[in-house]
């Protein structure tokens, strides 16, 4: 699977990217499949399973209300979040499902669509099952939601495992066709050191060798364009964090929304003279502001995550505050999505964004990495500087575990992100005060991320049966 920078960054729904998002797209693309092999006129039945972490966390998460989302045709990037409360409702009132929006079917929540405790499937921590009766036939697919939103069948895990064994460090540069159907180079890179080594051969930057490899799908303008869009979403979201009126998050543990306070506070006259450590207390808000939203099932940007959701667009208003000139604000954007998406892709590609797979540090220090990348490119950073700062932010989230309290996104996720924004701000400015040499590069610490992942228990893994998630009470 070749990865882009608009595969790190999507707009989708909250609570989660693995387990919201990525089931509402495994059960809408069983839907399209049905409906390509001209099926889902036939189908009587549908039933669908949830394993392992889906299954654990799966209630807090809304994977069940979302795969009952992706099956009636809708798609998180267009969904209003406002729909799915009414129509899960619906699905649940009246036994009855609208399959694809289209086809009316009988469907009995509590057997037809299942939550597989303490069982998983063989590919990954977060599997599903869906199986359709169309008539004499029986469709079955095996999905897994491996992070970030990104959905693969059991066959396509398959042959990016076999794919990724191959791959040559010879493989620099590759001749690919543009949508315009013109030979556009890209140019390959599958470590940060071969990415570093590529820039300097090129003299490019992170974001320009990015925007390199992007011209094969999209235009510069396109991906300007695309980019901004995905700024825009996160701005909005943040003043919906800011601005709601609810005081309290919804799924039973009572956490108080913070945003809405805090920001009548930062805007106060008597606090601002007060000398407080302003940008840091903005940094705050932000982040918690998206991530009470990701809390709520509000609109998104999946970056790389949702739970880890705060952290870049907290880093991008902290830019966009603190950093750059206004007439440079909409270059500094795209810099920083382009160099913080270059840093994503060796995460994905080299360990895991996935709390499932390995612990809230690849969630959380995957995107405290990305946009501490991001900034430290704005602020002037050199490749080396960015890889430095990159390498910082990832550094001290090592060993994070996932261990959300009640299944729900909310404690630590919401906390934890305002904390590793602050922590990416701070990781740039250390790589800006160096000249790019350090002793621990970002491929050694990707690949410790890797191995203590792999060691860490499943107690520990996005399942809540360990950490916080056993020692707070919930009530
Ligand atoms: S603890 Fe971290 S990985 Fe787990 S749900 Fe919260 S933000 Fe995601």
């Amino acid at each position: 699977m070749a990865l882009g920078v608009l595969d790190l960054f999507s707009i989708g729904i909250g609570p989660s990217s693995s387990h919201t998002v990525g089931p509402m797209r495994a059960a809408l693309r069983f839907v399209d499949e049905l409906e390509e092999q001209g099926l889902l006129h036939r189908v009587r039945r549908v039933r669908v399973g949830l394993y392992g972490s889906l299954a654990a966390t799966g209630i807090g998460h809304g994977s069940d209300s979302a795969v009952l989302v992706g099956l009636s045709g809708f798609d998180p990037e267009t969904l209003d979040p406002d729909q799915v409360g009414p129509l899960v409702e619906e699905v649940k009132s009246r036994r009855k499902l609208h399959l694809g929006g289209r086809l009316v079917i009988e469907f009995e929540p509590e057997t037809d669509l299942v939550l597989h405790l303490r069982k998983n499937l063989p590919g990954h921590p977060n599997g599903m099952l869906i199986r359709a009766e169309a008539g004499d036939e029986v469709i079955e697919r095996e999905y897994y939601s491996v992070g970030g939103g990104f959905v693969v069948t059991a066959e396509e895990l398959a042959a990016d495992k076999d794919a990724a064994e191959t791959i040559e460090a010879s493989e620099q540069a590759v001749q690919q066709d543009t949508a315009a159907g013109e030979k556009q180079q890209t140019i390959e890179f599958a470590t940060a050191d071969e990415l570093l080594a590529r820039c300097r051969e090129h003299g490019l930057s992170i974001a320009e060798l990015m925007a390199v490899n992007e011209r094969v799908t999209r235009t510069d303008e396109q991906l300007r364009e695309k980019l901004l869009a995905i700024w825009a979403v996160m701005r909005e979201c943040v003043h919906n964090g800011c601005t709601r009126e609810e005081t309290t998050l919804p799924g039973g543990l009572k956490v108080r929304r913070r945003a809405p306070e805090l920001a009548a506070k930062l805007e106060d006259a008597e606090y601002k003279a007060s000398g407080s450590l302003d940008a840091l207390e903005w940094v705050n808000l932000y982040a918690l502001a998206v991530n009470e939203e990701n809390a709520s099932g509000g609109r998104i940007v999946t970056a790389p995550t949702n739970g880890a959701a705060g952290i870049i667009p907290a880093v991008l208003h902290y830019m966009d505050r603190f950093v750059t000139d206004a007439d440079m604000s909409d270059d500094a954007v795209v810099k920083f999505l382009l160099t913080a998406g270059a840093i994503g892709i060796l995460f994905k590609r080299n360990a895991s964004i996935s709390g499932a797979e390995v612990g809230c540090q690849g969630e959380v220090g995957s995107a405290c990495a990305m946009a501490a990348a991001g900034l430290c490119a704005v602020l002037g950073g050199t490749p080396e500087q960015v890889e430095n700062a990159a390498e910082i932010g990832l550094e001290h989230n090592l060993g994070l575990t996932c261990d959300p309290v009640g299944g729900l996104v909310q404690v630590p996720c919401i906390e934890r992100n305002a904390i590793a924004s602050v922590k990416a701000i701070n990781a740039a400015r250390l790589a800006m005060h160096g000249d790019g040499t350090h002793r621990v590069s970002l491929d050694q610490a990707i690949e410790t991320m890797r191995q203590t992942g792999a060691d860490m228990k499943s107690k520990y893994k996005e399942t809540s049966r360990g950490g916080l998630a056993v020692n707070v009470v919930e009530c």
